[in-house]
């Protein structure tokens, strides 16, 4: 890595080695290697992260073309094919997925990212940012200088609270454990939903050795949610499951709650900038797409002129602009569980319109006129 300006420390400094903090520092190390960029995580890896561990097959994609070594990253993890769904009201489809999904515990696949992004030269550094400072030159993050700052610092970012960006709209609470598989869910990802509480579902996401990732989530509203509400949820969902073990809660900010991308030298990506799909709580995909993109926006500021959060609203709005606005317009109308009964029914009858409906809810998919021309409302 080269030598930053000399009135900064580093040319970027990325909060968080996440999924969207990796994604950025290899984007910025294949973008501009002469750039000098730091990452600090307040955490030593290997480390927990509470989450399903579904990992979009396109998320593979995005991760090789960063040039990380997929096939190192996901040695090991299960490969799912199979992908159940249950509506609110009992319509049910169980169908092969066009793509196998991954299933690997995140205390895994994020310290695999972590050796893949050192193996690029990049410093990772344990360290918790704290105080966030935008100045004449730069911002200050602590004690250090950085020429732009990228805060990966997930849900509760503390980047984005100190440089005053507005919180998410709309959040989540969701539990997650570990627990035997339940027999009829074998090998297949299984998302099973309710209209107690709407929206909320419990998912179970096999790990490849005879237990599955299981959990529940519902969307924070009005009424206070405890701990012992969202294991009521998992058990009321699946009855029959053991007691999970390791359940840990976390929030998750949604994208149809995302607020703008604002100009200047502090971007945001992942969960810091509320990127997660209000369906199906996806967001490692967002993740390592919102951090590539915050990762090439710096760079291409530092090394070619421009405003940096400029030019990441203006990658955004390109790669992810569509799918974005019509998660948004059907998270508007997500209040209506009949809606996603005609989905699935779609699903349920033809094998590409489950296709759609699998892109749309784990990566960039679109409401594609062959989906809603099969939306059924009866039957
Ligand atoms: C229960 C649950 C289930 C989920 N299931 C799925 C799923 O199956 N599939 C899916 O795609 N998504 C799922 N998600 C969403 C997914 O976990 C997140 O969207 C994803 O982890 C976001 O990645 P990130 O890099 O933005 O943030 P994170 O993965 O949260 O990483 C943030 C990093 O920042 C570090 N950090 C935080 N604060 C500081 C600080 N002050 N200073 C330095 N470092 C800091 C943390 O230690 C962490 O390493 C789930 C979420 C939850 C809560």
């Amino acid at each position: 890595m080269g030598r930053p300006a000399p009135h900064a420390d580093y040319d970027v400094i990325v909060v968080g080695a996440g999924p969207a903090g990796c994604a950025a520092a290899a984007a910025l190390a294949q973008e501009a290697p002469q750039l000098s960029v730091l990452v600090v995580d307040r955490a030593d890896f290997p480390r927990d992260k509470p989450c399903g561990d579904g990992i979009a097959h396109e998320v593979t994609q995005v991760l090789s073309d960063l040039d990380f070594d997929v096939e190192r990253v996901f040695d090991g993890a299960a490969e799912i094919g199979e992908l159940a769904l249950r509506s609110p009201s009992g319509v049910q489809v169980r169908r092969q997925m066009r793509h196998r999904v991954h299933v690997a515990p995140r205390r895994i696949f994020d310290a695999r990212l972590v050796d893949e992004v050192r193996r690029c030269g990049i410093e990772v550094r344990r360290h918790s940012a704290r105080t966030v400072e935008v100045t004449a030159d730069g911002v200050r993050l602590d004690s250090l200088r950085a020429r732009v700052v990228i805060g990966a610092d997930g849900a509760e970012s503390v980047v984005r609270r100190a440089a005053a960006r507005p919180r998410p709209g709309r959040v989540a609470l969701a539990i997650r454990g570990y627990a035997p598989e339940l027999p009829e869910l074998a090998g297949a990802q299984y998302i099973t939903m309710t209209d107690r509480h709407w929206p909320a579902y419990a998912w179970s996401f096999p790990i490849g050795d005879g237990r599955a990732n299981v959990g529940y989530g519902e969307l924070l509203g009005d009424r206070p949610l405890s701990r012992a509400d969202l294991i009521a949820g998992m058990h009321g969902l699946m009855p029959g499951l053991a007691t999970p073990s390791d359940l840990r809660a976390h929030r998750l900010p949604l994208s149809s709650g995302r607020p703008p991308i604002p100009d200047g030298p502090v971007l945001l990506a992942g969960d810091a900038q509320s990127m997660i799909n209000p369906f199906t709580g996806e967001g490692i995909f967002y993740a390592v797409v919102s951090g590539e993109l915050a990762g090439r926006a710096a760079a291409q500021a530092l090394t070619g002129g421009g405003n940096p959060g400029l030019l990441y609203r203006a990658a955004t709005c390109r790669r992810l602009g569509r799918h974005l606005r019509h998660t948004s317009a059907l998270a508007r109308l997500g209040g209506w569980p009949a809606l996603v009964d005609a989905g699935l029914r779609a699903g349920r009858a033809d094998q590409r319109a489950f296709d759609d409906l699998v892109r749309f809810g784990l990566a960039d998919g679109l409401l594609t006129p062959r989906l809603l021309s099969r939306l059924r409302f009866r039957g």
